[in-house]
């Protein structure tokens, strides 16, 4: 007769060649799109105790379902620039898995938008949205449209266009997108306006990041960079730790950035650094939040103006180099892959305490292993940026019930839905002996739902 200890050992070898070979059948079949690829094995590799524990998973396939978009659209966009010359960009959505709800998930306008990125993206708000405790499902998308340096009316030409595709298949009650890096308010405006005019229905739900005055929620804006500081509390907390009287580094300066060095600040840490894809700003005395916002949020401009209004502080080229400065609190905000093994190595000799992703996967698989490994507090990006979509979803309840909610009840659901981030992170990392791994944590809360749900709904 086979022993407890016995029957455990073997279900642990078999999750573990289960993942191993799906895992070799993802590469094969998307061999090209490196970014998916990495998504991918960083969720596999901590599904190995659930699928022991529950070999249901296994019998279900569940994981080859769940790295198979449901639905990968590519479109074309035509659009004239201000010179009349048509210019043709590539569109994308990828609606990755509805079985918890609509699919739900940013546009992202940069050059570096692939089919590879959009579905890293997708694929990581499944397990996100799941966090979040919202019926929302996993979507993505965007172009490879440049927006910088772009006219205001080449970028409302070109959204037009991009929605002129989309519209057949969103919908409030089907897929809600909303912004990313390069759409803002602005975009999603000019979206939903195009979108309206095609559908000749007035569908608030349908897109989310709105301006106020077009139903958008108060406290989108500063969700994302605010959720990931209550994210970050949480897990300092847990040492006897706080933000007061911490040095913190903030990556990028754009919407997630600001909104997270504004929160930092309120509770009382000094944030000497952020950044753009150009060069960052150490500033010791602290970052000016007016003179960023100016020149990020009205002016566009580049972040080396700081010092003409800061000339105390310093500007340097490159801004990988950012990670070279000396903090207790790092928070990655910009984009993928932005700390790599040598930087994360750089960080922890500094001395950092805490690092928390506000951007979506900006941590090499190499460095979150460094962190781990020298104890650093780890905030992976799904939990720990998932406030801007939990906003987004109340944006959907709010334009569902038509009443609006107030600044201060958004940012208190929004308070509680981190913590509660935090919280389920931490028991289901405990529960399946990974104890203070959040990357564990958060992967497994995430994704026992959605695989229930798909397991409930049969095979679809
Ligand atoms: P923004 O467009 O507002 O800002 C992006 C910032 O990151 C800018 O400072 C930009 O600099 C910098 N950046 C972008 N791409 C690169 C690059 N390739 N190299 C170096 N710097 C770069 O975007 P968001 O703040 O909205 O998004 C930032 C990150 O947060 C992304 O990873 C996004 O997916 C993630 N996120 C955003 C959410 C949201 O609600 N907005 C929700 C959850 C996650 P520059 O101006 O020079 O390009």
């Amino acid at each position: 007769m086979m022993t407890l200890e016995k029957t455990k050992h073997t279900h642990l070898q078999k999750a573990e060649e289960y993942v191993r070979d799906v895992f070799e059948t993802v590469k094969e079949r998307n061999a090209h799109e490196t970014e998916f690829i990495q998504a991918v094995k960083e969720v596999f590799d901590s599904l190995v105790p659930v699928l022991a524990k529950h070999p249901k998973y296994i019998e279900q396939n569940i994981l080859e379902r769940i790295v198979e978009p449901e639905r990968l659209l590519s479109f074309r966009v035509s659009w004239v620039d201000d010179h009349g010359k048509v210019q043709v960009n590539r569109g994308y959505r990828v609606q990755f898995n509805s079985a918890i709800g609509p699919y739900k998930g940013g546009l992202r306008f940069h050059p570096t938008v692939t089919a590879s990125v959009v579905k890293f993206l997708g694929f990581e708000q499944i397990f996100k949205n799941s966090l979040t405790g919202q019926p929302i499902g996993g979507g993505k998308g965007g172009s490879d449209f440049d927006p910088k340096g772009k006219s205001d009316g080449e970028i409302m030409r070109f959204t037009q266009s991009f929605m002129t595709e989309l519209w057949k298949h969103i919908g409030p009650d089907v897929d809600v997108p909303a912004g990313d890096i390069g759409v803002g308010a602005r975009e999603i405006g000019y979206m939903f306006g195009q979108y309206k005019k095609l559908k000749g229905a007035y569908e608030a739900g349908v897109l989310t990041g709105k301006g106020v005055g077009v139903g958008g929620s108060l406290a989108r804006t500063e969700a994302t960079g605010y959720g990931t500081v209550y994210f970050m509390e949480e897990m300092l907390k847990s040492r006897g730790l706080s933000f007061d009287g911490q040095t913190v580094v903030v990556s990028g300066s754009g919407n997630v950035s600001i909104y997270a060095i504004e929160k930092a600040t309120e509770l009382g840490a000094t944030v000497v650094a952020c950044s753009d894809s150009d060069g960052y700003i150490y500033d010791k005395e602290g970052i000016n939040l007016d003179t960023l916002k100016k020149i990020k949020e009205a002016g566009n401009e580049r972040i080396s103006e700081y010092v003409k209004e800061h000339p105390h502080a310093e500007y340097t080229e490159d801004g990988s180099g950012i990670w070279s400065i000396p903090c207790d609190v790092a928070l990655p905000c910009a984009t993928q892959n932005e700390i790599g093994e040598p930087s994360a190595k750089l960080l922890v000799a500094n001395g950092v305490k805490a690092v928390g992703e506000g951007a979506n996967m900006p941590s090499t698989l190499e460095a979150i292993d460094t962190f781990l490994n020298n104890d650093i507090l780890f905030g992976p990006a799904k939990a720990a940026n998932a406030g801007g979509v939990a906003v987004s979803a109340f944006e959907m309840a709010q334009n569902s019930s038509r009443v609006p909610w107030t600044f201060e009840e958004v940012d208190a659901k929004l308070h509680e839905t981190m913590k509660n981030i935090y919280q389920n992170s931490v028991n289901a990392a405990e529960e399946y002996g990974f104890a203070n791994n959040l990357v564990v944590g958060a992967n497994i809360a995430g994704f026992i739902k959605v695989a229930d749900a798909m397991i409930a709904q049969g095979v679809i």
